[in-house]
């Protein structure tokens, strides 16, 4: 009963036999490898678009802040959700990156930004004013970290508004197979066809050992991209041993047959819980929250069950029947019996 995150599961055991085959003979470093060049081959042809830069590093963390540097100056402001991901989890990452850009949220129920509330922040901005940072990047997660999903529309919307200010525009794309698969849309849609000029697409959440790719729709920005990356200390020697695992994601669609996997699992969670837990936002992919009693949690922890509460800055201290929320979270390796163990658990002391 693991639903704590998505980086709970292992990866795929064609992975692990693509990092044993890449490691055989020679293979020049830094991103000259051939690995790299199918990554590049194939990510281009995906997302169906011939000139785009693809760069691998290995935690989102960096990806979003090296996108973001390098897009973005240090007196600017990042348009993001209060719970972005770049706001709540990275520890000043994208601040010390950009060398000091503003953070900058932008209001919306369920981790999506309300596109009134982006025209208001951009308004408000103080472009010209000396004293007021400068209007930087629009910065979108996908899916969020609600669980929820933009769809095409809404991306292209809220990317209208930033471009209408002449803002460029970031994806979080941490879960971003998810999204698409949920979406049923194709990569370009989803990214550069709404707007998106940097993309951060996950790949250690959805079955890989720690391999981001961040994809530049702009090849004009991939030289400061590369100096930032190496400068940050971000630009792996064996490189292989990254592209390798990236190209056999790629692979057959192997990224998008692990992404459905993990949002079936968690619409069969969702349908499982909705008789015996108050189900919170649209579940977008693989991601629902939930809230039951405090002391409900407190027995699915004795029984073993692992998942965080929701915020997570809280406890089970409080009474029995206090409702807290939790995050529960399906991955590409999430077992029916998994589920069905947890609903059942769950519907036995209700
Ligand atoms: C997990 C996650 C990341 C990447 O986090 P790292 O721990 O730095 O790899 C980025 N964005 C979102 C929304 C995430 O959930």
């Amino acid at each position: 009963m693991f639903f704590a995150s998505d980086n709970t599961s292992g990866v795929p055991d064609s992975i692990l036999s693509a990092l044993a085959q890449a490691n055989s003979g020679y293979a020049s470093g830094y991103g000259t490898d051939a690995f790299m060049g199918q990554v590049r081959a194939r990510i281009r042809a995906l997302f169906e678009a011939p000139e785009a830069e693809v760069f691998l590093v290995t935690t989102g963390s960096a990806a979003n802040a090296l996108a973001l540097a390098s897009y973005c100056p240090p007196w600017g402001a990042v348009y993001c959700h209060a719970l972005a991901h770049i706001e709540v989890d990275e520890c000043g990452a994208p601040e010390f990156y950009t060398g000091g850009a503003k953070l900058t949220h932008v209001a919306g129920n369920s981790g999506k930004m309300e596109p009134q509330a982006l025209r208001e922040a951009l308004a408000q901005a103080g472009r010209g004013v000396v004293h007021n940072v400068q209007p930087g990047i629009l910065s979108l997660t996908n899916l969020t970290e609600c669980g929820t999903r933009y769809s095409v529309s809404e991306i292209s919307e809220l990317a209208a508004i930033a471009k209408s200010h002449g803002l460029p525009v970031h994806m979080d794309g941490a879960r971003f197979a998810n999204a698409l698969v949920a979406e049923g849309c194709s990569p370009a849609d989803m990214s550069w066809r709404a707007g998106v000029d940097v993309l951060s697409l996950g790949g250690t959440k959805n079955g890989l050992m720690g391999v981001e790719a961040v994809i530049l729709f702009d090849p004009a920005r991939a030289w400061e991209f590369q100096l930032r990356r190496k400068r940050g200390g971000h630009l792996w020697s064996k490189h292989r041993y990254l592209s390798a695992q990236m190209a056999a994601w790629l692979e057959d669609d192997l990224w998008l047959d692990l992404a459905r996997n993990a949002n079936a699992m968690a619409a069969r969670l969702e349908t499982g819980l909705e008789g015996c837990a108050e189900l919170l936002f649209d579940r977008g992919g693989n991601m629902l929250f939930a809230k039951w009693p405090s002391g409900l949690h407190r027995q699915l922890q004795v029984a073993g069950a692992e998942y965080f509460l929701w915020p997570d800055h809280q406890n089970l201290d409080g009474p029995d029947d206090l409702p807290i929320s939790a995050r529960l979270v399906c991955s590409w390796n999430t077992q029916p019996s998994d589920v069905d163990n947890f609903v059942q658990w769950i519907n036995k002391q209700v």
